[in-house]
């Protein structure tokens, strides 16, 4: 929570009317600060001024980065990072966002979110900071108390980087995420999308299940000591300074927990002497069915390595579905092995599916669910996600469904229920 708030008088060489300054101040934890202002309100009652440039910076003294958000206000933005590349944009009204393969995906309400020419979107980003940029030039603006000598340099220097940055430099950093990340990014929790990934196995032990579509082409396997090492090092490369504003850690693929304690150990071990600890900590996806079985002292191991959260797909309850979907229909194998994680002070993430299994077994699917959640005994802590199943969206009962679902859940138990949009999601630069 912000410190204090205040409202400063215009900074010299910026136009008073209208403008107002505000300075936020974070204290953030181990001695660092973090401090955010913003230039706004550059309109005057007779309409914009200098074509009204609003100006933002976010400069992170703790970590050493500074990004910058250039804003028209007509509701044209761009954000871009130390190098210029650009993370979000609003130009000609759609909201793009870049993924760190460099596909633009324009963002609106609606699931999935649909990609778009990347071409053109690169394309029309740039030429968005070009205008900026010479608006900037041209408008004369100051930013006298911006921090260690920050401030309209700071931003023509990175507009002037992102106009660099053509459709075809795009391509070429696309080839070097798929260096880094030789298995696409699939999905993630929804509590984790910001998180950077790892993969220290590729893959999914089980890729049985015939509601997904994912790691059907490909064996399960770990990477061995020198792979792992090269794709922490190409990893952290492609990422450059932007890697501290990743707040955790996710190991993928489809289930890093199948790795062998020792194994899993070592990689954990590797990965906090060069990444440090994050606040969200490490996360997993887990499948206990092709997985190790532990003890709740050798999950313990794992958290003071880091581990936090372990995610895991129940889909539904009702052992005969879970069977038909191509999981393990043993319920009681499977609670034992969630008790051990619990005992150990884990999170656990789960996993519902909505829209699973024929319409004659909603009512048990949702009552099995709600019964093995229950059993879990999960608290405050844990997740449970109900995510409506990707490609059953035209299943007209299914909203309905999820809504039962999700009332049902939050009767047996003590996790929080919130809704997983699977399709929505994309790793975002
Ligand atoms: S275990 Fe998960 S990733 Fe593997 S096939 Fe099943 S749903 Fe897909």
């Amino acid at each position: 929570m912000p410190q204090a708030i205040e409202e400063s008088p215009p900074a010299p060489g910026w136009p008073e009317d209208g403008l107002t300054l505000l300075e936020l101040v974070w204290p953030i934890p181990r001695g660092g600060w973090l401090l955010s202002w913003r230039g706004r309100d550059l309109t005057n009652n007779r309409g914009p001024l200098h074509d009204a440039l609003v100006l933002a910076f976010r400069f992170d003294a703790y970590l050493g980065s500074i990004r910058c958000k250039v804003q028209r206000a007509c509701g044209a933005s761009i954000r871009i990072d130390d190098i210029g590349r650009w993370s979000s944009a609003r130009v000609d009204g759609l909201m793009l966002r870049r993924t760190l393969s460099c596909d633009v995906v324009r963002v609106t309400g609606a699931t999935p979110c649909s990609l778009v020419d990347s071409t053109t979107g690169h394309e029309s980003v740039r030429a968005l900071a070009e205008e900026f940029a010479v608006q900037l030039e041209a408008a004369d603006l100051t930013i006298s108390d911006a921090p260690k000598g920050q401030g309209r340099e700071t931003l023509i220097k990175r507009l002037s980087l992102a106009s660099q940055w053509t459709a075809e430099k795009y391509g070429d950093e696309s080839k070097r995420f798929a260096e880094a990340y030789p298995e696409a990014v699939e999905i993630l929790p929804p509590d984790r999308y910001g998180d950077l990934v790892l993969l220290p196995a590729l893959g999914c032990p089980n890729s049985r299940c015939s509601f997904c579509a994912f790691y059907k082409d490909r064996r399960f396997r770990m990477m061995n000591d020198g792979e792992f090492a090269n794709h922490l090092d190409a990893v952290c490369d492609f990422m450059g300074e932007s890697v501290s504003a990743r707040h955790g850690i996710f190991l993928g693929s489809a289930s890093a927990l199948s790795l062998s304690q020792r194994l899993l150990v070592s990689r954990l071990v590797r990965i906090g002497e060069r990444l440090g600890t994050r606040k969200r900590g490490v996360g997993a996806f887990w499948d206990p069915d092709h997985c190790p079985e532990r003890t709740s002292d050798e999950w313990a191991v794992l958290q003071e390595h880091g581990l936090r959260t372990a995610y895991l797909g129940l889909e539904t309850g009702l052992a005969s579905l879970r069977a038909n979907l191509g999981k393990s229909a043993d319920m009681e194998r499977l609670l034992t092995r969630v008790r051990n994680a619990r005992d150990s002070g884990l999170s656990l993430g789960v996993m519902v599916l909505a829209g699973i299994g024929g319409t004659h077994e909603i009512d048990a699917h949702i009552e099995e669910s709600a019964a093995v959640i229950d059993a879990m005994e999960l608290s405050p802590k844990d997740l449970v996600f109900v995510s409506p199943l990707v490609g059953a969206r035209d299943r007209r009962p299914l909203n309905e469904e999820a809504v039962r679902l999700h009332a049902a859940l939050a009767q047996r138990t003590g996790a929080k229920v919130a809704p997983y949009a699977a399709d929505k999601f994309h790793y975002y630069s």
